[in-house]
């Protein structure tokens, strides 16, 4: 018997189509004492809806169990991110936001990273972020932060106080959320005549096509397509105006909504649309294919960083990202075959990653003895990245990276 559960879009049926197996919370780092200690698991594994082709997870993480006061990743951490959203702001502020006093809102604000550039320009806004350590760095920049879930009933309240958006605006926070009603209706409500609603997520044609697999933790719920997400819009009076593809995070879509009716829909929509029906992406045959990719590249990672502990290389691992949870936890990789990660952030240093318990140490500790390997888990930033070690390739350091098949660089 297929495995089902229900549409969290439409209440339709969502057949399963992979099992990562137990996976633990992406960001529970713990103390190398307290490993393993209460430690939270629950099933990761995917779905398609048969009626609205939403692909989701089949079974939802508490929000309060991810989204917390330490929650760990910060946006600016990256020059490139930097810049990406810069242009976006900018983008808002010429074309979106002309008006007489023009109002935007971003769900999922994180430290401000888009915002602040707005807030500097005197352009009234508002985050929405519940995440109160990274909603305390966002107002430390003299952003305005309420520290909230954003649902129906906070956008009510804010379209009470602060009147209608003429943009509302999400990135890599919309695939997070489980309870996209209320959600939806919330934009509805919040939205101005002629406003836009504008999110940027995974894109759930680029991981099939790119395997990377390791886009799907417990924090991205949903991976949406342009067919889906114009079946979501609908289905709430909004319609798909625009879509755009960017090159972050491994390959995502920003998508353009619209109340229905307001503004025409681009033949951007239209041609992607057209492009995932030729790549044949809510098939179940292709999904299947897809979940076949990902086997082997769990069985060919396994295999190489074996024969190379056999051999007495030493490997490390390079960034400990939310993603590398899936990667490790579902390969069955730990401290045996990579002796540590290295990653640049203080809160995640000196402790374990969640489920494979591998120590997490600063660059200085991979700089003060090169390793013969570095598994690149941080893929999605590799030119960066590779720019930044050329020292270790000059000590003969190599990368394993494993998307879209494993291989050695
Ligand atoms: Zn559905």
């Amino acid at each position: 018997m297929p495995v089902t559960s229900q549409c969290r879009i439409c209440d339709g049926i969502v057949q399963e189509f992979f099992d990562f197996g137990r996976q633990p919370l992406s960001d529970a780092f713990a103390e190398p004492a307290r490993a393993g200690d209460n430690e939270f698991f629950f099933r990761l594994a995917t779905g398609i809806c048969t009626s609205c082709s939403m692909v989701q997870l089949m079974e939802e993480v508490p929000r309060e169990e991810m989204f917390h006061e330490d929650y760990p990743y910060l946006s600016s951490g990256s020059s490139f991110m930097r810049e990406h959203f810069g242009k976006l702001a900018e983008r808002f502020r010429t074309t979106e936001l002309t008006g007489p006093d023009p109002f935007i809102v971003e769900l999922g604000c994180n430290d401000g990273i888009m915002l602040k550039a707005l807030a500097d320009a005197g352009i009234r806004h508002l985050g929405v972020e519940p995440s109160g350590g990274v909603a305390d760095l966002a107002a430390a920049k003299g952003i305005t932060v309420r520290k909230d879930f954003f649902e129906e009933k906070v956008a009510s309240e804010i379209r009470a106080e602060q009147g209608p958006a003429d943009v509302i605006y999400a990135a890599n926070t919309l695939c997070h959320i489980p309870y996209m009603g209320s959600i939806l209706r919330g934009v509805v409500n919040l939205l101005a005549p002629k406003g836009v609603f504008v999110f940027e997520d995974p894109y759930f044609a680029d991981i099939v096509r790119r395997n990377s697999f390791d886009q799907i933790y417990d924090e991205h719920f949903f991976f949406f397509t342009a067919q889906s997400v114009r079946e979501m819009a609908k289905l709430h009076g909004l319609e798909l105006v625009d879509v755009e593809r960017i090159p972050v995070h491994g390959g995502e879509v920003r998508y353009t909504l619209a109340l229905a009716g307001a503004r025409t829909p681009s033949a951007a929509v239209a041609e992607l649309i057209a492009a995932e029906q030729e790549q044949k992406l809510t098939d179940f045959a292709t999904l299947e294919s897809f979940g076949a990719n990902v086997r082997q590249i769990r069985d060919d990672l396994v295999s190489l960083l074996r024969e190379l502990k056999d051999k007495g290389h030493r490997v490390v691992g390079y960034g400990a990202t939310a993603k590398s949870a899936t990667v490790l936890n579902f390969c069955g990789i730990g401290p045996d075959l990579i002796e540590f990660i290295s990653d640049t952030s203080s809160t995640k240093q000196g402790r374990v990653t969640p489920g494979s318990h591998i120590p997490v140490k600063p660059p200085t500790e991979f700089a003060a003895r090169y390793p013969d390997y570095a598994v690149l888990f941080a893929w999605n930033h590799a030119e960066e990245i590779m720019a930044k070690e050329q020292d270790f390739r000059d000590a003969g350091g190599r990368w394993i990276q494993y998307v879209p098949s494993v291989h050695v660089s």
